[in-house]
C-alpha cells in the first residue's frame, strides 16, 4: 500500500513538472527535477517539493488539482497560509496546459 502511494505521488510530481516546463510555481525559476530527498543536506533549497494550493489543514483536497510544484525555499516560505493571487493564476494556467496535453 505504502509502495502504491508513493508511486501515484512521482506521477503527479511528473505530470506537474512537465506542465510547469520545470519552473517554481512561486517564483518561476526552474527547479531541481529531484526531491529533496535525493540531493544531500545543505543544497536542497532548489529541490522540487509539492505543494497544496489551499492548505490540506485548511480543507484543501490531497489530489492533482490542488497540487504544484515549487522550490523546497519557496514551499517553506509560504508555510501555510491561504494561495495568494498570483497562486490561484499559476494553477489556473497547470490546468490549461495539462487539457492540453491530454487532449
Ligand atoms: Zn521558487
Amino acid at each position: 500500500m505504502g509502495r502504491n502511494k508513493h508511486s501515484r505521488k512521482a506521477t503527479h510530481v511528473t505530470i506537474l513538472f512537465a506542465a510547469q516546463e520545470g519552473r517554481c510555481a512561486s517564483c518561476g525559476a526552474c527547479m531541481d527535477r529531484r526531491s529533496r530527498n535525493q540531493i544531500k543536506k545543505g543544497d536542497r533549497n532548489d529541490a522540487r517539493t509539492v505543494d497544496h494550493v489551499v492548505p490540506l489543514s485548511r480543507g484543501g483536497e490531497n489530489r492533482l488539482r490542488n497540487k504544484v510544484l515549487m522550490h523546497l525555499r519557496c514551499n517553506m516560505a509560504k508555510g501555510n497560509r491561504m494561495p495568494t493571487g498570483c497562486e490561484l493564476v499559476m494553477r489556473e494556467m497547470v490546468w490549461a496546459r495539462l487539457a492540453w496535453m491530454v487532449a
